[in-house]
């Protein structure tokens, strides 16, 4: 089946298929680093991940763009406060975000360009739209006349009578014709970088590094391009009356924004105390995996409410999954294929990727791990479960692992010599009904992160997560 994405712009869910019968071109509005980036943000970050390894996993070649806001009001002014200069001030916060993704197994996407690295591009884009009549000029600062772009409001489906300003607004953006109108290019101010441009000294606004460099990798028109829900408006609806503005063309062919992640009930703010950074929840000792389980596994255009608990239960999913992995593991080559279990787990895969296909419905294609792990749990007991069983269910959940990256679905080994001596001289002790030494050799282990469990099959092993 063909994967089917739902589009802010046309309201509906509609086949992915490239533009340029290809290669999926996609762009994703990606961190300001000013601080730590909250949960919230990791949660639009691993739709994007998600939504990037399902369009690889359906065998599409994938060109991933991923923007870095590396100048804007906040860092101007925090980077003054710390006495650093904007490369150093965002460095160390760049930093940060690349090691907390590689906690959470978000994949680094192919290009990933920095603002302040673009001013040319946004600039050569600013005198296109100059030249074609969309800006004024005002105080040294460049706007963009939104009344000159007949298609303004189209992504967003607002009734813009009634919407007074944009989200990110200046104080003293007072120079401008109609209060929507949003600005390109800000003059310079004393004490405040700025860059020596045709356009004159000043530095960009926040709207058109994305146009720019979403243009500059992908081209005038591409497939994908990807936010929270917060960026809709006025964020993607000022970037397609640029680069729209600017190319004629069709910018992208769809939109997609994830909802909101609210904590316990309300919204995240630094004056609730309830923004979270992944470094916040580590300390609290949240699994970064069962964080990200949590993220991903409700369907990203409904609103997520993350709660402690909800990591707990996220845990008890995640060890679940990854016991019966070994269990599975465990049946030997010479049992007979379950004709019937076979049929299973493929009907488990077909509807694992239904849910996907319909717009990365994850819950959906979660929900059909877990019944066949129901299913084939009972058959364990009975020992009707072949190798050839084993070896489909293993492929099936490696695969899923390419989408969800949470399962341990690699066979662990033990390379500590101690340790492998220590489990046998356990077993050794055990046969000899000596408990106390067989339950001593537990504690160190467990000490050591090693986990026993004794069945009937014989005594199994796993790392503490
Ligand atoms: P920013 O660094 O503020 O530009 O945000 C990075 C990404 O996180 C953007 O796509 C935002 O739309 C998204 N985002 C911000 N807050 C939340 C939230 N509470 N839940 C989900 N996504 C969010
Ligand atoms: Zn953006």
């Amino acid at each position: 089946m063909a994967l089917r994405v739902y589009s802010t712009q046309t309201r509906q869910v509609q086949e992915l298929k490239p533009l340029d019968g290809r290669t999926v071109h996609m762009y994703t509005c990606g961190p300001t680093v000013y601080d730590f980036v909250h949960i919230g943000n990791f949660r639009t970050f691993i739709l994007q991940d998600l939504l990037r390894r399902y369009i690889k996993y359906k065998g599409f070649p994938l060109l991933h763009v991923m923007n870095m806001t590396d100048v804007d009001d906040k860092i101007i002014n925090n980077a003054r406060k710390a006495g650093l200069s904007i490369k150093e001030y965002t460095a160390q916060y760049a930093r940060a975000f690349f090691e907390d993704i590689e906690k959470l197994r978000i994949e680094t996407p192919e290009i990933i360009p920095y603002a302040t690295e673009h001013i040319d591009e946004m600039v050569e884009l600013i005198l296109k739209l100059r030249n074609k009549g969309y800006t004024y000029e005002s105080d040294g600062s460049i706007y963009y006349r939104i009344s000159s772009f007949g298609d303004y409001g189209r992504l967003s489906h607002l009734d813009l009578s009634e919407v007074q300003t944009e989200g990110r607004i200046d104080a003293d953006e007072y120079t401008k014709e109609n209060p929507r109108d949003f600005v390109l290019w800000k003059a310079k101010k004393e004490g405040e970088a700025s860059w020596d441009t045709p356009l004159g000294p000043g530095r960009p606004g926040w709207h058109i590094e994305c146009s720019a460099m979403s243009m500059k990798y992908l081209g005038g028109s591409f497939d994908i391009h990807c936010g929270g829900v917060d960026l809709i408006f006025p964020h993607h609806e000022n970037e397609i009356a640029q680069s729209e503005g600017a190319t004629g063309k069709p910018f992208v062919r769809h939109w997609m924004h994830c909802e909101f992640l609210l904590v316990e009930g309300e919204k995240m703010a630094k004056s609730k105390g309830n923004q979270y950074t992944l470094r916040d929840l580590m300390d609290r000792g949240c699994d970064p995996l069962a964080v990200r389980y949590l993220l991903q596994s409700v369907h990203y255009r409904k609103q997520l409410n993350f709660t402690f608990a909800g990591v707990g239960d996220s845990h008890s999913a995640l060890r679940r999954i990854n016991d019966f992995l070994l269990r599975i593991r465990e049946v030997s080559d010479d049992r007979p294929e379950n004709r019937d279990l076979s049929e299973r787990v493929a009907r488990a895969r077909s509807d694992f990727e239904a849910g996907l296909d319909n717009d990365l419905n994850t819950s959906v294609a979660l929900a059909a791990l877990f019944d066949l792990i129901k299913e084939t749990n009972i058959l364990l007991e009975r020992r009707e479960v072949g190798a050839a069983n084993r070896n489909q269910i293993l492929s099936l959940f490696a695969d899923a692992n390419q989408v969800f990256a949470v399962f341990q679905v690699e066979e662990q080994r033990l390379e500590d010599e101690e340790i492998i001596e220590l489990i046998e001289e356990r077993e050794e002790a055990r046969r000899q009904r000596d408990y106390q030494r067989a339950d001593e050799i537990r504690h160190l282990l467990a000490h050591r992160g090693i986990i026993l469990e004794d069945t009937k099959e014989g005594t199994r092993w796993k790392r503490a997560s």
